[in-house]
């Protein structure tokens, strides 16, 4: 968009100048503030520095130790005020060595990847008969003693789409229900096709969670091509396909995690604060930028954008959760420490790096008019209206449960799941102008969302 198209959109807007609920908003002060923020590369000094100085880093383990100490560092660093963490201890999962070959009929390894809390082989691996199935009713319709002692496998093809809808049941299941129902089953082991896009043979690891009293069972997901070719020689022989799978991975017990918090203090300490958040922590395959790193830099970004200008009516809180991936960890501990209702808006960006297409919010009926004013704050940066009774986040679900408005800067995902918890998740998958978009929108929302800043 030029200049002069930007401009007269902004001056085609009917709410900027808005009621008492929402604060006058100068045209010229909203559209400088994009500008900056679109020129700014601080999201991607943030990103590039975590992933580069830190790397991957799992929750629970000296990795994320590691990266807690350099977000301390970098939020201070910033100028952000009363840096933190807030400490609390995580059950934790390691993985090991991981391997698969197909011993019959036709001899050859496949690539896959244990998911999150999946269950060990015997140190020297273990070989049984796969059962394969399309899709996750199928396997759910099949009867159990066809799959006891077996390896099942579940090959479920996510849709892509931009608002990463594939990403929901049903096509989740077999990754996020699958290994329970299975071991429940009797299985041996059960192997997925990764719920992700791409056609690589990276597999897409990602959390699994077995019920209390049922004893885990090793889980993967083997890589998309490698679920194909499972598929094909599965339907293409009548006699039984053996699969010798090794998955080493350990639960460790209770370990040291944390949340990062920082601030940018508003003049009136009585009012409900503002919440941005990310989580700080990724898989261990990769150094996990689109997930989350660019969230966390896109968010410190934004309130650095705020406090560059001058100081916000509300404080902005800074929350990086300490562990997502693995169970929500952070999210819980932050919940029980803080009080939902203590907040104006809790926001998450948690699905990438590429540009914002659109927004929701769940303010309530008597806010519509602030809801508004965001809408038309955003739409010169190509932010479509959503919702107004929906906002999502993970790490924010907790708060939200306790009566915290939330809203939703919605990124475009129709790539997000080609990287997602896979090892092909790195930096140089990062467009800078996307970013610096997400940078421009986010801070956007903390000038409508944080009041006045003198
Ligand atoms: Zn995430
Ligand atoms: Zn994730």
């Amino acid at each position: 968009m030029t200049r002069t198209l930007a401009l007269a959109a902004l001056a085609a807007l009917p709410l900027i100048a808005t009621p008492a609920a929402a604060h006058d908003l100068e045209r010229e002060e909203l559209f400088a503030a994009q500008h900056n923020a679109m020129q700014d590369d601080t999201a991607w000094e943030i990103l590039r520095d975590l992933t580069t100085e830190v790397g991957p880093r799992l929750g629970g383990t000296p990795a994320e130790a590691r990266a807690r100490a350099w977000a301390v560092e970098q939020l201070t660093a910033l100028g952000f005020a009363n840096v933190r963490v807030e400490d609390y201890m995580m059950p934790t999962w390691v993985r090991g060595h991981e391997r698969a070959h197909i011993l019959a009929p036709f001899p050859q390894e496949l690539v896959l990847t244990a998911l999150g809390n999946s269950g060990a082989t015997p140190p020297e691996g273990l070989t049984a008969e796969v059962v394969g199935y399309h899709d996750y009713q199928a396997f759910l319709d099949d009867d159990p003693s066809n799959q006891a002692g077996k390896i099942v496998f579940i090959s479920n093809q996510m849709p892509r789409n931009m608002d990463g809808s594939g990403y929901s049941m049903p096509f989740g299941a077999p990754r996020w229900v699958g290994p329970n129902e299975a071991a429940k089953r009797g299985a041996a082991a059960i192997v997925v096709r990764s719920i992700g896009t791409d056609n690589n043979r990276t597999p897409h690891t990602g959390n699994t969670n077995f019920e209390d009293g049922v004893t885990p069972i090793p889980a993967a997901a083997l890589a998309v091509p490698d679920a194909e070719q499972l598929m094909r020689i599965v339907n293409r022989y009548d006699e039984p396909v053996k699969m010798h799978l090794l998955l080493t991975p350990r639960q460790i017990g209770e370990q040291p995690s944390g949340n990062v918090i920082a601030e940018v203090p508003g003049r009136d300490p009585d009012a409900k604060k503002v919440m941005v958040a990310c989580h700080l922590d990724s898989w261990d395959n990769a150094p996990g930028v689109f997930d989350d790193g660019a969230g966390c830099a896109i968010t410190a970004a934004a309130a650095k954008q705020i406090m560059e200008m001058g100081q916000p009516e509300r404080t902005i809180e800074i929350v990086w959760f300490g562990a997502e991936e693995v169970g929500l960890w952070g999210a819980r501990a932050f919940a029980e420490a803080h009080d939902g209702t203590d907040y104006h808006v809790v926001a998450e960006s948690d699905f990438g790096a590429d540009r914002v297409w659109k927004v929701t919010t769940d303010l309530g009926e008597e806010r519509k008019a602030e809801a508004d004013a965001l809408r038309a704050a955003l739409a010169p940066l190509g932010i479509a209206s959503g919702e107004y009774d929906r906002a999502g986040g993970a790490d924010v679900g907790p708060l939200r449960a306790e009566g915290a408005p939330g809203l939703s800067l919605r990124q475009d995902g129709t790539r997000y799941f080609d990287l997602h918890h896979t090892s092909n998740d790195t930096l140089d998958k990062v467009d800078p102008e996307q970013l610096r978009q997400n940078v421009a929108a986010w801070t956007t929302m903390l000038m409508v969302m944080a009041g006045p800043v003198e």
